[in-house]
């Protein structure tokens, strides 16, 4: 586990800014957190590779709720913040690989 801004991120080689073992590029620093058990992985892969159940994405009846992690600046954005976001952190302007949102079924129950 790492602490990122405040916010716990699991993971396997969790870097300080959610970079992972299996997404390490310059823009992936998000992280998503996962309904199941409310805590943040920096991707889907690193959920199954270490939780010890099936991932649930995040809820729409809860996108009220933050739930994606900007690891570059520590900040929490709800679902339709970081939909809405055109792969820019809206607090610190980072770049988000866009190629995440390809994988949004993993993170997102919609
Ligand atoms: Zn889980
Ligand atoms: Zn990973
Ligand atoms: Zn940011």
């Amino acid at each position: 586990m790492r602490l990122v801004g405040e916010t716990a991120v699991y993971g396997l080689e969790v870097g300080p800014d959610t970079r992972c073992e299996h997404y390490r590029s310059e823009r992936d620093v998000v992280a998503f957190q996962f309904a199941c058990c409310e805590r943040y992985y920096p991707c889907f892969r690193c959920h199954a590779a270490v939780a010890d159940h099936d991932a649930v994405g995040w809820p729409e009846a809860r996108f009220d709720e933050p739930s994606v992690l900007c690891g570059a600046c520590g900040t929490t954005l709800t679902a339709p913040e970081y939909l809405d976001s055109d792969s820019r952190c809206p607090a610190c302007e980072a770049s988000f690989n866009p190629g995440c949102k390809d994988h949004l079924e993993h993170y997102l129950e919609r």
